[in-house]
C-alpha cells in the first residue's frame, strides 16, 4: 500500500470549467488503483470482486409510494405481509422471503462487526479486493468501509455517482451536468464530504429502458465527463429487459469517456445472446456477470449461472478473455453466510472450480479475476 502523502504529481488540466475545478486543479492519478485506505499500486489486487454490497441500503420510505413504484416494488398488503415485513430478518423466515414475503431488515446490510466477519470469508477463499458498488442514495459509508478494508486486509474500491430512481436524493433532479460532474470529480480526487476518503470507481449508476432523458441522462453525461477528466472506470446497473447498453455507451462516448473504461453490470441476463453481446465488446467495454450464487427467489428469476458459465467459455473462445469480470452483488442479508447463503465467497469457492470443469485454465481465471479487473480499477491519464 502506498500512503495518500506519495500522491503521484498534481496536474492542473487546461480549459477547467466548473466552481471546483476553477479553485482546484485535478491531481493526476494515472497508474494508481484508488482504495478507502489510500493509493495502491495495481499489482496488489489479487482475485477481484468487481460488484459488491458491503454496506447498504436498499429500504424504501413506508410514506412515499412514488419512490415503491419507481424500484418497481410492491407494498406489502395484509396482515402476514405487513408482520413478515417489519421484523427483523431470521433464519426461520428465510425461506418465506424465499416464497414471495418482503422483508425490510433483508435490505439493509449496516451492522459493521457482521459485514467484517462475512467479508473476511472471501479472503480467506483467496480474494484481494472487493469494489463496494454502493453510490449516493443508498448510504454509501467511507469510513465504516474503510474499517471494515483494515480489519479484514482486503483491499476495498468505494464508488460514486447515484443508483436509481426510487433511491436518488432529494432534489437531485435539479441538478446540473456540471453540478454532478463537479461532485463526482470531488469524490474521486479529494474525498467524500470531509473524510478524505476517495472513491476509486464511478458507479454502480442506475440505467433504466430510457437513458436519453431526465436526471438519468444527466448522470449518465456527468459520469462519462468525469471518467475523461480523471481516468477513472465506470460502472453500471443496468435492468433485465432495458437491453439500452449501446445507446448508454454512445452518451457516455459523446462525454468524452473511453468505452474500454465502462463496465457493463448484471449482465447474466444477457447470457447466451452473444450477436447482442459481441459488439459491445467490439467497442470495448467489458461484460460483467455479477449475479452469481444469489439466493432462489419465487418473485424474481435470476439468471442460471451454467448459462453464464457456457457464456464465458464460449467469449473466452471467440478472443474476449480481457473483457469479462465477475462478481455476486451481495446486497441482501439473505445472501450473507450467517442466514444460509453463500456470502461473498461463492465465486472462489463454487463458480471457478466449476468454470475449471466447463474448460476454463488457470492463466483464464487469472485474467478474469485479477488482470481485467486490475486494467479498470487502475486509473488512466485525464483528459480535459
Ligand atoms: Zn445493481
Amino acid at each position: 500500500m502506498i500512503s495518500n502523502s506519495r500522491v503521484v504529481a498534481v496536474v492542473v488540466l487546461p480549459c477547467i470549467v466548473g466552481a471546483l475545478r476553477a479553485q482546484q486543479p485535478i491531481p493526476n492519478l494515472a497508474g494508481r488503483v484508488m482504495t478507502v485506505s489510500g493509493p495502491v499500486a495495481p499489482d496488489r489486487l489479487g482475485h477481484t470482486l468487481m460488484h459488491e454490497h458491503i454496506f447498504v441500503d436498499l429500504t424504501l420510505p413506508d410514506d412515499q409510494p412514488e419512490r415503491w413504484a419507481a424500484a418497481g416494488r410492491q407494498r406489502p398488503a395484509g396482515a402476514t405481509a405487513a408482520r413478515l415485513y417489519h421484523q427483523p430478518l431470521t433464519l426461520d423466515i428465510v425461506s418465506s422471503v424465499m416464497l414471495g414475503a418482503i422483508n425490510r431488515d433483508n435490505w439493509l446490510l449496516t451492522d459493521e462487526s457482521e459485514q467484517a466477519r462475512e467479508i473476511a470469508e472471501f479472503k480467506r477463499a483467496g480474494g484481494g479486493t472487493i469494489v463496494d458498488a454502493t453510490s449516493m442514495g443508498i448510504d454509501r459509508r467511507p469510513e465504516a468501509l474503510q474499517r471494515v478494508a483494515q480489519a479484514s486486509g482486503l483491499n476495498v474500491v468505494m464508488g460514486t455517482g447515484w443508483y436509481a430512481a426510487g433511491w436518488y436524493p432529494k432534489d437531485l433532479d435539479r441538478r446540473t451536468v456540471e453540478s454532478l460532474t463537479d461532485e463526482i470529480v470531488r469524490d474521486l480526487t479529494v474525498g467524500v464530504g470531509g473524510t478524505g476518503i476517495r472513491a476509486g470507481i464511478i458507479g454502480e449508476l442506475g440505467t433504466s429502458a430510457n437513458p436519453g432523458a431526465g436526471i438519468e441522462n444527466r448522470i449518465l453525461r456527468a459520469s462519462g465527463r468525469a471518467s475523461r477528466l480523471t481516468g477513472a472506470a465506470i460502472t453500471l446497473h443496468s435492468t433485465e429487459a432495458a437491453r439500452q447498453h449501446a445507446r448508454i455507451l454512445d452518451i457516455l462516448v459523446a462525454e468524452g469517456a473511453d468505452p474500454s473504461r465502462v463496465i457493463l453490470g448484471h449482465a447474466d441476463y444477457l447470457a447466451g445472446d452473444l450477436t447482442y453481446i459481441t459488439p459491445l465488446l467490439e467497442r470495448g467495454a467489458t461484460i460483467e456477470f455479477d449475479l452469481l450464487g444469489k439466493p432462489p427467489l419465487v418473485t424474481r428469476k435470476w439468471p442460471i449461472d451454467s448459462e453464464v458459465a457456457k457464456t464465458i467459455v464460449a467469449l473466452t473462445k471467440a478472443g474476449y478473455a480481457d473483457r469479462i469480470v465477475l462478481s455476486q452483488d451481495v446486497s441482501a442479508k439473505m445472501s450473507l453466510k450467517s442466514y444460509g447463503g453463500t456470502g461473498y465467497s461463492f465465486i472462489e469457492e463454487q463458480f471457478l472450480p466449476y468454470l475449471k470443469r466447463q474448460g476454463i485454465t488457470d492463466a483464464q481465471i487469472a485474467r478474469i479475476m485479477v488482470e481485467n479487473p486490475k486494467r479498470l480499477l487502475t486509473f488512466v491519464a485525464p483528459r480535459s
